[in-house]
């Protein structure tokens, strides 16, 4: 019986230091440390043994069973201890790594460029106007000197709501609805931000919806001389003091005369490359001295009043100012080509 005991003990503690988890150690607990474990098997034996005998192999049953259930603890101890320490290891805070910066977010190269141009006009004393993107013909195109029927309109086909009322296509709406504000009196002195539609297919340089600014100032005395030292002082101030500004004829209906804006080309200084096409030269802009009619219709006397007007597309601002190939990256949103224009 002693050597079974012996035999008993060196088998538990064996498995005991074999076990590699919880488990494993709980059943070598079970096993022979249960109330059906061999201990307790030869503790019920112990009846057929002469009396002497009894209390030597009792004493000696209790002591196995308590060096196995110590070794049982130690073991579990030392687990806990391990998968402690484990974790500590995995879950190690390295406090001399820089931080990750967070991200924030920054207005739209567009939204930018706007407000750039917006206060370059404040400073030379415009006041901002804004109006409806949805719009009464009346005011998008009537109020503008182009009637229903005229072969203008077809340019810039848009989007009819219903027969009266349209997703604007430029922003002169706000000139025409402006000018009714002040009842045919000067002056007028503003600059009109905001976005257009068209029904224009998307590509590289089309795009159904898109941004413009115009400029209007109606006042006594109002000369092209006015309309070239502003759109000179504009173009210095945007693309750079040695850029020279130039004047071609052209034909809008709401301006007489009406002229088209170019700026000498930055790429080669007016020799001529392929970004002005051989000409040195880059159109900017459209712009005009203010129809009669136009006056007329909006409550000022043509003979009293004369005025100016100018429209550019931010979009064309840009693409020329940071080399943008294609007028869709501005509104796909995609943040790799925005980000190189978040000023921090
Ligand atoms: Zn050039």
């Amino acid at each position: 019986m002693k050597e079974r005991l012996v035999e008993l003990k060196t088998e538990a503690l064996e498995k005991v230091a074999q076990a590699e988890d919880a488990k494993a150690l709980q059943d070598v607990k079970v096993q022979y440390l249960g109330k059906k474990g061999p201990i307790t098997e030869v503790l019920r034996g112990m009846g057929k043994l002469p009396k002497e005998e009894r209390p030597v192999i009792g004493q000696m049953a209790n002591d196995v069973r308590e060096e196995i259930s110590t070794a049982i603890d130690e073991k579990q101890t030392k687990m806990e201890e391990a998968a402690l320490e484990k974790q500590l290891q995995e879950e190690t805070i390295d406090v001399t790594l820089p931080g990750r910066p967070a991200q924030t977010g920054g207005p739209h190269l567009l939204t930018s460029l706007i407000e750039e141009i917006e206060d370059l006009f404040i400073g030379m004393g415009f006041e901002i106007a804004e109006g409806p993107e949805v719009e009464a013909d009346y005011y998008n195109f009537e109020a503008l000197n182009l009637p229903k029927g005229h072969p203008a309109r077809d340019m810039q086909d848009s989007f009819y709501i219903t027969e009266e009322i349209l997703m604007r296509t430029h922003t002169s709406p706000v000139q025409a609805r402006t000018m009714e504000q002040h009842k045919g009196k000067g002056p007028v002195k503003v600059i009109c931000p905001g976005k257009v539609y068209r029904r224009d297919t998307d590509d590289a340089t089309h795009s159904h919806q898109f941004t413009q600014i115009e400029g209007l100032l109606v006042d006594k005395h109002v000369r092209m001389s006015d309309l070239k030292g502003v759109l000179n002082a504009f173009a210095k101030q945007m693309f750079g003091e040695e850029r020279e500004i130039r004047l071609r004829p052209s034909f809008f209906p709401f301006t007489e005369p009406s002229v088209e804006m170019d700026i000498s080309c930055k790429m080669c200084g007016g020799e001529g490359c392929s970004v002005c096409k051989g000409t040195g030269w880059i159109e900017i802009l459209g712009a005009g001295m203010v129809h009669p009619n136009v006056l007329e219709m909006a409550g000022y006397d043509p003979n009293e009043y004369t005025g100016f007007a100018f429209g550019m597309g931010p979009e064309r601002i840009a693409m020329l100012k940071y080399g943008i190939d294609d007028i869709r990256h501005f509104y796909t949103n995609d943040v790799r080509f925005l980000n190189q224009f978040h000023k921090a």
